[in-house]
């Protein structure tokens, strides 16, 4: 077992993990990248792996599963029913975009009995498509909720999509404003420290560039290539190497940030921008 006798654990306020690379919607400005049709969800297998590990080291006050949608991955009830164990007096939370509890029969029932709270998150009021599809899901999740009572959560504020690059696809380039302070003051997703691929991530952002990287050929632009080169903590680092990371603030690597946020237009996603529902 990694646990060693002398290490504490540590209590930090939010800890999250993506179970799905994948999405069917397409944000423009989403901070995992999962607008650019990345493919993939972490198998039970492996992700039990990593939470067990990091359940040995870190209290975390929340913790989350997100995605890319959550909802694609056929494993989300074992993972629920996992955290609940590893994590039992911590905020526990699935963060979904609401349109795929019928993929996975039994969720609502998971959500109630291990007091997982599920959070819907609107990411649109223009897109009419998607309203309707978001509206029927609603509804779906309300007669749920009345008959098996779990928490849910609207978040109304998740249209509200900032450029974190400048460009798009594989023209996307990183800020580059020359002052990381800056941007970690103006960040949204600087206490959004993630666990990916077993290790330690500051942010989705930083956590998810490899994917990106890896469709749009990111590597080959000298301008990305000293945030590919973000080293994660790993699970066997010292009690002080984690310390070090939670107490640090701006990093190098948040230069590749905007110093001043930038928002898209409530609602873009539509489809004269990029197809916001990649299934209708
Ligand atoms: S719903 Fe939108 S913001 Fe959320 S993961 Fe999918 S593309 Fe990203
Ligand atoms: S790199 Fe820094 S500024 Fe950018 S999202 Fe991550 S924490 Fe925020």
């Amino acid at each position: 077992m990694l646990k060693q006798p002398d290490w504490k654990l540590i209590r930090i306020p939010f800890l999250e993990m993506d179970l799905a690379h994948a999405c069917d919607l397409k944000c423009r400005g989403c901070t995992h990248y999962s607008n650019y049709g990345l493919k993939g969800s972490v198998p039970f297998q492996e992700g039990e792996v990593w939470l067990r590990a990091w359940a040995t080291r870190l209290m975390p006050g929340t913790f989350s599963f997100l995605g890319g949608e959550p909802l694609l991955n056929s494993d989300l009830l074992a993972y629920l029913r996992l955290a609940h164990i590893l994590w039992p007096d911590s905020k526990r939370i699935l963060i979904t975009n609401g349109l795929n509890c019928h993929l996975r029969p039994g969720l609502f029932e998971t959500l109630a009995e291990t007091g997982t709270r599920l959070d819907i998150s609107v990411h649109s009021h223009k897109d009419q498509a998607y309203l309707d599809r978001f509206n029927q899901a609603l509804v779906e999740i309300e007669t749920a909720r009345l008959h098996s009572s779990f928490e849910v959560m609207l978040r109304t504020q998740e249209f509200r999509f900032y450029r974190t690059y400048r460009g798009e696809g594989p023209d996307m380039r990183p800020f580059e404003d020359k002052n990381p302070e800056a941007s970690w003051q103006a960040c949204q997703n600087s206490s959004c420290c993630t666990i990916h691929q077993g290790a330690l991530w500051k942010c989705p952002p930083l956590a998810y560039l490899g994917l990106a990287a890896k469709k749009f050929d990111l590597d080959r632009q000298a301008a990305w290539r000293p945030y590919l080169a973000y080293r994660p903590v790993p699970v066997t680092a010292s009690e002080d190497e984690l310390v070090n990371f939670f107490m640090t603030a701006a990093e190098p690597a948040c230069a590749m940030c905007p110093a001043k946020l930038d928002y898209f237009e409530q609602g873009r996603i539509t489809k004269e921008e990029q197809p916001a529902l990649a299934g209708v």
